[in-house]
């Protein structure tokens, strides 16, 4: 336990929102703290997006070498284990290396609040309290656990799926999601029977089916059943295996496995000792924090960011406001603007979504114009043999102001943020379609899609 008895800016938490938070903060020349405690990097970094990323990247490089040599499953996932390890290790050491270098102190343990300037650390039965002007609450979120389905033995989140030591044989997973279809994709491409078992009428539920039967074909083509409109009932496991019960069509079904996977959404991190109560700090029935446009929650001198404050659970979307909240506090202008937060699902092929899309803007009666473009055709895409897909954008028919963009095909993830940049700027379908473009690239997609657009409008259509 350290003796800092006083910060300008207390950060609980060292996911992707807290630890840019303490960046910004110490930047802006505020003394600042992170309390941690856990590893430094969060869910992201540590159990999240970057040994998922890492285990998706190493079962395509598998794939590869499936196709040129008899490479072996087991050494192959070992191996990949191994890399994904590194790389979170390597994270988080980075996260550790930036805060200390900006000058933030580092603090292990629990947080909890006990009263709107107060805060009490503890570790191994140690204690240390801590007063500070302003807080930052960037506490995150932990898999929602069913009743019907506790985690431990063959039942597993997030979290063991991503630690397995051996390919299983056979694995169900319970939600479509986008972790559940990136995981259980990444598993079925290293040799797993996969059975994705989803509520909705389709995988990927909230994204439109156009751009799901892309991904949904190559789920089918990996060997992946996906049953749509089921509805789990409960699990039981004998020393070998792990028998999931399931309703469809007020039918009672049932599928065998080695683990059943669950991953039907994250529960924020408000609950427990923390000391929202203690405070007075309302919560949504669903224990998420409300804040305005500077992150600022009831209490003015307390903000709240990430998968703790509503909108999608996303570490991007927590690293953005973790700067607004450090601004704020710094006295900036700074406020959030949702309008261009990019949705991508690591899957094969890759899914990305920023702004409005066609199904939202006429739902809203927003009038729009719509172009498209299909990798079918781009000589990069061809080059790669990676020509499934296409890139939609949504514009406003009077202006041709980009107001948003789906992408479903090879390097969505990094293709987006052309788009999300277009957005942010409010630049024009004409902006996208006259800027040049390199050739070959899969980014002339884009372009294509724009000049689809611009085209539409001068016509008329
Ligand atoms: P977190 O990352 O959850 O960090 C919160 C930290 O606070 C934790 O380290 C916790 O230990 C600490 N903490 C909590 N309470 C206390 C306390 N009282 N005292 C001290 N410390 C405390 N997002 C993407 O954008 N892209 C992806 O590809 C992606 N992939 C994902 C894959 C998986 C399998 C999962 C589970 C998530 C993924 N996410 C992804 C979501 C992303 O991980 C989260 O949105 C992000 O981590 C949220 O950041 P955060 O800073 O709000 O909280």
């Amino acid at each position: 336990m350290g003796n800092l008895e006083f910060v300008e800016t207390l950060v609980i938490g060292s996911g992707p929102g807290g630890y840019v938070a303490a960046l910004r903060s110490s930047q802006l020349g505020m003394s600042t703290a992170i309390v941690e405690r856990n590893q430094l990097g969060g869910v992201c970094t540590n159990v999240g997006c970057i040994p998922s990323k890492a285990l998706i990247a190493e079962s395509h490089r598998y794939e590869l070498l499936r196709l040129f040599s008899s490479a072996d499953a087991a050494v192959s996932f070992k191996n990949a284990q191994d890399f994904k390890q590194g790389i979170v290790n390597k994270q988080a050491g980075g996260v550790g290396y930036l805060l200390k270098t900006a000058g933030v102190s580092i603090l292990e343990g629990e947080a909890r609040l006990v009263d709107e300037h107060t805060a009490i650390i503890s570790q191994s039965g140690q204690e240390q309290s801590i007063s500070f002007k302003n807080a930052i609450l960037a506490t995150g979120s932990r898999p929602i656990e069913l009743q019907a389905f506790p985690v431990g033995g063959r039942v597993l989140s997030s979290t063991e799926a991503l630690s397995l030591r051996e390919v299983p044989t056979s694995l169900v997973v319970i939600g479509g999601g986008y972790i559940g279809v990136e995981l259980g994709q990444m598993y079925a491409k290293f040799g797993t029977t996969v059975t994705i078992l989803e509520g909705g009428d389709q995988v990927l539920p909230g994204f439109e089916a156009e751009l799901v039967g892309p991904v949904g074909r190559q789920l089918k083509a990996d060997g992946i059943k996906m049953i749509t409109g089921a509805t789990a009932v409960n699990v039981v496991q004998s020393a070998d295996a792990i028998t999931l019960h399931y309703l469809k069509n007020q039918e009672q079904l049932h599928v065998t496995a080695e683990y059943v996977l669950v991953t039907v959404g994250r529960k924020p991190n408000t609950d427990g000792d923390l000391g929202l109560d203690r405070i007075g700090l309302p919560m949504t029935s669903r224990g998420f924090l409300e804040t305005d446009e500077q992150c600022r929650t009831a209490i003015p001198n307390i903000f709240a960011i990430g998968d703790i404050t509503s909108g999608p659970a996303l570490a991007h979307k927590a690293a953005y406001e973790a700067k607004i909240a450090a601004e704020a506090i710094a006295g900036l202008s700074s406020e959030v603007d949702y309008r261009a937060i990019p949705l991508v699902v690591f899957s094969d092929p890759e899914l990305a979504s920023v702004g409005l899309s066609e199904t939202e803007a006429k739902a809203k009666g927003i009038p729009l114009v719509i172009g498209k473009s299909s990798f079918g055709i781009n000589g990069r895409a061809l080059a790669l043999r990676e020509t499934e897909g296409f890139v939609k954008i949504v514009a406003d028919p009077t202006s041709g102001i980009v107001m948003g963009a789906q992408i479903v095909g090879v390097e969505a993830s990094t293709l987006v943020s052309e788009l999300a940049l277009a957005i942010e700027m409010g630049a024009t379908v004409e902006d996208l379609a006259m800027t040049i473009h390199p050739h070959p690239t899969l980014g002339e997609v884009i372009m294509e899609a724009a000049e689809n657009v611009a085209i539409k409008m001068v016509r008329g259509e």
